[in-house]
């Protein structure tokens, strides 16, 4: 039973690690970025709602986030464990997830925490908004979403570290070598919480 959080800034490669990493662990991957994408291309009501937040790099509010994620932790494809990626981002979101997973009687495992400096970071979505052509990938936009992770997202990991949970992989590395590193953290750090 492995339940993990995968949090690095954008462009850290923390999607593509989280594809591999789930694989390898047999766990879901539930990714609060595709949800939202998701729910925009289907026009759910969620979906408009989120759209101009998505668009401008801003973050969706908490109260409909946290709901997404408590209504998909329900789901019984996440029992045997799950990696989130991309939540919570906020502390307040933090929060909104302890109290889910005690509801659920469960708790967090390990926190994976992908770095990468900041023009690594925009250089690299630079050349995904030219693959991707995803709207949130201009240079503004982007560099906001960078301030967002700062200001929003850096205390959580500090949270995280105070509760002995961070593991921390240099993201900046090949990709392989990054997943090689994240599954021995993982490890390491589970082996260490069983004993
Ligand atoms: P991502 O693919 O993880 O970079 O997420 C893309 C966008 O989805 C973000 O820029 C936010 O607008 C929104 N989003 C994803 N996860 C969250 C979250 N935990 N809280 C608020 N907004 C989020």
């Amino acid at each position: 039973m492995t339940r993990l959080l995968i949090i690095g800034p954008p462009g850290s490669g923390k999607g593509t690690q989280a594809h591999r990493i789930s694989e390898q662990l047999g766990i879901v991957e539930i990714s609060t970025g595709d949800m939202f994408r998701t729910h925009l291309a289907n026009r759910t009501p969620l979906g408009v709602e989120a759209h101009k937040y998505l668009d401008a790099g801003d973050l969706v509010p908490d109260h409909l986030t946290t709901a997404m994620v408590r209504e998909r932790l329900q789901q019984p494809d996440t029992k045997d464990g799950f990696l989130l990626d991309g939540y919570p981002r906020t502390l307040s979101q933090m929060e909104d997830l302890d109290g889910i997973l005690e509801e659920n009687g469960d708790t967090l495992d390990t926190v994976l925490e992908i770095t990468a400096d900041d023009d690594e970071i925009v250089r690299r979505l630079l050349l995904r908004s030219q693959a991707e052509g995803r709207s949130d990938d201009t240079e503004g936009v982007i560099r906001h979403r960078l301030e967002l992770y700062r200001q929003e997202t850096e205390p959580v990991i500090a949270r995280c570290a105070e509760r002995g949970l961070l593991v921390r992989v240099d993201g900046t590395a090949d990709v392989d070598h990054v997943t090689a590193d994240a599954l021995k953290g993982i490890e390491t750090a589970t082996a260490r919480t069983d004993t």
